[in-house]
């Protein structure tokens, strides 16, 4: 890609939008998409300069790119222009600091205004920012901040304390820790980000960054075991841009709202860059998930897209079950809202039909991983959906379906890799690199990205089946897969014919091992309010589950567990539930919810 003959527009050109899929599909080109953003002015890509600084010079300056709405549910607007300020202010103390190009910022903190400052302010000063979730322990944070060679850590008192003042000494490269409000004085070692941002000069000329720069560090969830840094470049923006075009819609004029948590990349791509980048009006939640509460923002705030995830959708399907009564949900005018979609685990074609009945809107399920840094697979905003299906490819997107042998992983023979044959078979997933947010590394990790390519495809590690019109269905995590008496059943499946039955709130299933079977299908299910275990009940759901799947397919076992274990962003973990079952080893469980 040559940068410098890229068309400088100030004002986003939108990609050609669907329903016209297989149009957008043939003509699209990545090249094309490069040029719908304005690269920095004296050449070069910036993501910043993207979000912020484009739209602060034109006639949306004056627009609200932040409307926060704060625990006690006072507004506030934050606009372009002043977003552009701030950001600046920031890059300057980052400057003073010394901070050179290309080291390591840091982020502790919840959804806060001070959050959007600190990762476009990093990105402008061509450092490279590093979100942490704020419900981790001492240790994860430990963890990652050695391990992503943190310099600057930007948080608050209260997780200070708590999660790394007594392991400063352990951190001798991490240099300064900005204290976002009160407390900073009292906590030797640190800085208060308030008094530094406000001293500072609200002007900023962001220096050349390349689009192959390093711009982002993304720790996955660690479902399947120790998460992995996923490097990101300043290109990604390109594919937030176009891939929030296509899957979320955005246009201008949405009240945009993304609730994944900021420490995870759907909370940074989809929830910091893309909605900026569009020029649209993000709502940064500061309050705690309650479903009243979330009904509300949606109703007051006019919200028009929301992008959401299968466990926050299963918390508000407890709240309101689909066969009603709808009182919390019709208390609130929620008919702004056009478009929801969700990403981050397998959307069981309950919570699908659960959105159309209670919200008046199905829900659009993608799929996408930390590595390819945006969404790959979607139900597209204006085409049907198929329940239970993650969708179709994006423009730009090639992907295939890989035969796999007996670990469920796709064969390599001779470094070939064999695609399936026929529609409906299951295979892994895999994907063509070349796309503009393809993670560039796992830091300090190379064997370990070498590892996930073969034959020029990157393998993701999830199987899938494609159905012959072209559409994705999830079949499982390869580690998560079950082999029982010659079939590889997908945990997905059985999970979702139990969230069909109205008692099931949410079920993870495994393999346990059986000396005729190979493994047996087991499933641990979480149930709803109200609802007491019973044996009576179990029989029940054997014999829901053993209609809906068959004798082969169906769990021959199940436990009432209310406390499914799950990652801080909301998977349950199938591995941990087969650990404690077979009594054996539990490995890394930083991300475990409650863990801290
Ligand atoms: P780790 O790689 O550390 O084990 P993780 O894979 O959960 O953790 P993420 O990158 O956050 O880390 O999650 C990506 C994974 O989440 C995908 O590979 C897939 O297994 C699952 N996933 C995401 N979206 C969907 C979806 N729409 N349907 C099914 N699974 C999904
Ligand atoms: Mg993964």
């Amino acid at each position: 890609m040559d940068w410098e003959t890229i068309r400088k527009d100030t004002e986003p050109v939108v990609p050609p939008r669907l329903p016209d899929y297989e149009r957008a599909r043939s003509t699209f080109t990545w090249a094309e998409a490069h040029g719908a953003l304005a690269g920095l002015p004296g050449g070069g890509l910036n993501i910043a300069y993207e979000a912020v600084d484009r739209h602060a010079a034109s006639d949306r300056a004056g627009k609200a790119a932040l409307r926060c709405v704060a625990r006690d549910d006072t507004v506030a607007e934050v606009t372009y222009a002043e977003l552009a300020r701030r950001t600046a202010r920031f890059a300057n103390v980052l400057r003073a600091l010394g901070v050179a190009r290309g080291e390591r910022v840091f982020t502790l903190l919840g959804r806060c205004p001070e959050l959007y400052t600190t990762v476009l302010g990093t990105l402008k000063n061509a450092d490279v920012l590093c979100p942490l979730f704020p419900a981790f322990g001492p240790d994860p944070v430990e963890q990652r901040l050695r391990l992503g060679d943190a310099r600057v850590l930007v948080t608050t008192a209260a997780l200070y304390r708590k999660k790394v003042a007594g392991r400063r000494d352990a951190l001798p490269g991490l240099e300064h820790v900005l204290i976002v409000g009160p407390g900073a004085g009292e906590l030797p070692g640190t800085s208060s980000f308030d008094e530094l941002t406000a001293a500072a000069a609200d002007t900023f000329t962001i220096p050349p960054t390349s689009p192959g720069d390093m711009a982002l560090l993304h720790f996955t969830s660690g479902t399947t075991g120790t998460p992995k840094g996923a490097v990101h470049v300043h290109e990604a923006v390109v594919a937030h841009y176009v891939t929030a075009a296509y899957a979320l819609d955005l246009h201008p004029d949405d009240v945009y709202w993304c609730t994944a948590d900021p420490g995870w990349v759907t909370g940074m791509s989809y929830g910091v860059i893309a909605p900026l980048v569009h020029g649209v009006t993000t709502i940064v939640d500061e309050g705690d998930y309650d479903a009243r509460r979330w009904y509300r923002i949606l109703g007051e705030q006019r919200v028009t897209v929301w992008y959401t995830a299968p466990t926050a959708l299963r918390m508000l399907m407890r709240a309101t079950p689909r066969h009603g009564p709808y009182d919390l949900p019709r208390s609130y005018d929620l008919s702004a809202l056009r478009l929801i979609a969700s990403v981050g685990e397998p959307l069981n074609p309950e919570a699908v039909l659960w959105g159309r009945d209670v919200l008046g809107l199905p829900v659009h399920d993608n799929w996408w991983q930390t590595e390819t840094g945006c969404i790959m697979i979607a139900n597209f905003a204006a085409c049907d959906i198929r329940p239970g299906s993650m969708g179709r490819p994006l423009p730009g997107v090639e992907a295939t379906v890989l035969r796999t042998g007996e670990d469920g992983r796709a064969r390599v023979a001779g470094g070939r890799v064999t695609e399936v044959e026929s529609p409906d078979e299951e295979g892994e997933l895999a994907l063509r690199p070349g796309w503009p947010s393809m993670f560039r590394a796992y830091l300090h990790d190379e064997e370990r990205y070498d590892a996930a390519f073969a034959d020029g495809w990157y393998l993701t590690g999830d199987l899938v089946r494609r159905d012959a019109d072209g559409w994705y269905w999830f079949v499982g995590r390869a580690d998560d897969v079950i082999k029982s008496a010659g079939h590889l059943i997908g945990p997905f499946e059985v999970e979702s014919a139990l969230m069909e039955h109205p008692a099931v709130a949410e079920a993870g299933v495994i393999g346990r091992p059986d000396p005729v079977a190979g493994n047996v299908v087991k499933a641990f299910v979480s149930l709803r309010p109200g609802v007491e275990p019973s044996p009576g009940l179990r029989r029940e759901l054997l014999a829901f589950a053993r209609r809906r799947l068959g004798p082969a397919v169906t769990p021959r076992e199940i436990t009432f567990d209310p406390n499914l274990p799950k990652t801080r962003s909301g998977k349950v973990m199938r591995r941990l539930l087969r650990a404690r079952e077979l009594g054996l080893p539990t490995g890394d469980l930083s991300t475990l919810e409650g863990s801290a």
